[in-house]
């Protein structure tokens, strides 16, 4: 069973919240309370039609409140923090069968726990009151790089681009082979101008991406969030064998690991997204649980074969892929080891103490203990009663 969540759940009740999807927005333009059902395309619309703008991920049919509740990261998250900084409050079922609204003022060790513990542990989130903003001035689009050229572009853009990103820029990346013969290496570009700013400063930052060697094929406009939105293909539902590491950054180590990767044509499917948080995204939040504020790369690994489910040969060598390509990062000096985020890299290549440490795991086991006492929501993450 799988709504969104590439992890999926075994046993257990998947709710369709897909229904719960109204956006009302506050007089003061501030703040919105969306139902949690909401997908990203359609609050990305509702909003922007409004002439405002809030942060979302990549893809228009994830679910908003599992992006937000897990961590929350985008295009926009250096400028406007991550998903869970939008968090104002919510709205939620207990395992007992009330109706708790959780705020800064009640039950706020509930607030900050679903700020990046949010998924399916405490209760069913029915609404989700988030920060809304005045719309931005965005340049955004993509670029997109030849396979030949990677090595050099992702040699230089480690040594002049990686540890110095302006945070009115993200740098999320997206390498994958849709077709056996032409692998893609994305750059999203996603260019935020501060509040009272002119765009003008983005497109010097895209003058300087361009002095990056080969030459790419860019689609860059000055779009809304919403038409962005749209013109990003929507995934296709596939068996999908999921592993990844966190990285300090894209280091010229890590870089040729996923360079290496390419080299022969592979019949199996490699997709590595990699979020890069940076700026706003790492300011500590004291009032959210989410433990990752400190500049990182996250590289998901998604691995498939149309026929993995029906081969074992296919599901072996899927598997044997995504343990290769981590060993080889895991080999680097550059991985975080342990640290995770649950949304994204599973259990297997995760530490639930590196990742939380002891003292924020403690006080979350101690609230799931006192609003899930039988721990009748079970199958969501982070699994608090895990040991590692
Ligand atoms: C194609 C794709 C693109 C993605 N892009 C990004 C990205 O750009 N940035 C990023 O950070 N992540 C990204 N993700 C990961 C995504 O954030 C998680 O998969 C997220 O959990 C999806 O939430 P969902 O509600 O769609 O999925 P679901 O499978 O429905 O839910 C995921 C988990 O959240 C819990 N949950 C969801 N809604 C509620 C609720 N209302 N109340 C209580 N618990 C709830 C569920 O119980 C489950 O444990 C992407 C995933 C996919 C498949």
């Amino acid at each position: 069973m799988t709504g969104r969540n590439l992890i999926g759940v075994e046993t257990g009740v998947l709710l369709d919240l897909r229904s719960l999807s109204s956006v009302s927005i506050a007089e003061d333009k501030a703040s919105a309370i969306v139902g949690a059902g909401i997908l990203t395309r359609d609050l990305a619309s509702t909003i922007t039609a409004a002439g405002l703008f809030t942060p979302i991920g990549w893809h228009p049919m994830v679910g908003y409140a599992g992006w937000a509740m897990g961590g929350g990261y985008g295009m926009f998250s250096s400028a406007y923090g991550l998903g869970v900084d939008q968090i104002l409050g919510a709205r939620l079922v207990t395992a007992d069968g009330s109706i708790i609204d959780v705020d800064e003022t009640s039950h706020p060790d509930l607030l900050w726990a679903i700020r990046g513990a949010g998924n399916g542990i405490w209760g069913v989130v029915t609404q989700l009151k988030i920060k809304i903003y005045p719309q931005p001035k965005l340049l955004i689009g993509t670029l997109q790089y030849q396979k030949e050229d990677w090595p050099l572009v992702m040699m230089d853009w480690a040594e002049r681009f990686e540890a110095n990103l302006p945070i009115e820029f993200a740098g999320d990346i997206y390498l994958r082979n849709p077709t056996i013969d032409r692998p893609e290496m994305t750059f999203f570009f996603a260019w935020c101008a501060k509040p009272g700013e002119d765009i003008e400063l983005g497109y010097e930052f895209l003058d300087r991406m361009r002095s990056l060697p080969g030459s790419a094929t860019e689609r860059i406009s000055e779009v809304d969030l919403a038409s962005f939105l749209r013109s990003i293909p929507s995934a296709q539902s596939a068996p999908v064998h999921l592993r990844g590491v966190i990285t300090t950054g894209l280091t010229k180590a890590v870089a040729s690991v996923l360079n290496r990767q390419w080299n022969e044509p592979r019949p199996l499917y490699m997709g590595i997204p990699s979020h890069f948080a940076h700026g706003q995204a790492v300011q500590p939040n004291p009032k959210a649980c989410f433990p990752l504020r400190y500049p990182h790369r996250l590289f998901p690994l998604v691995c498939s074969h149309p026929d993995m489910l029906k081969d074992k040969y296919f599901e072996s060598a899927v598997t044997a892929m995504a343990d290769r390509v981590v060993r080889e990062l895991k080999d680097t000096t550059d991985v975080l080891e342990g640290v995770s985020y649950g949304s994204l890299i599973p259990a297997i290549d995760t530490e639930i103490t590196a990742t939380f440490g002891t003292e924020a795991l403690n006080r979350l086991r101690a609230l799931k203990a006192l609003y899930d006492p039988t721990g009748l929501f079970s199958g969501g993450y982070p699994a608090l009663d895990r040991t590692t």
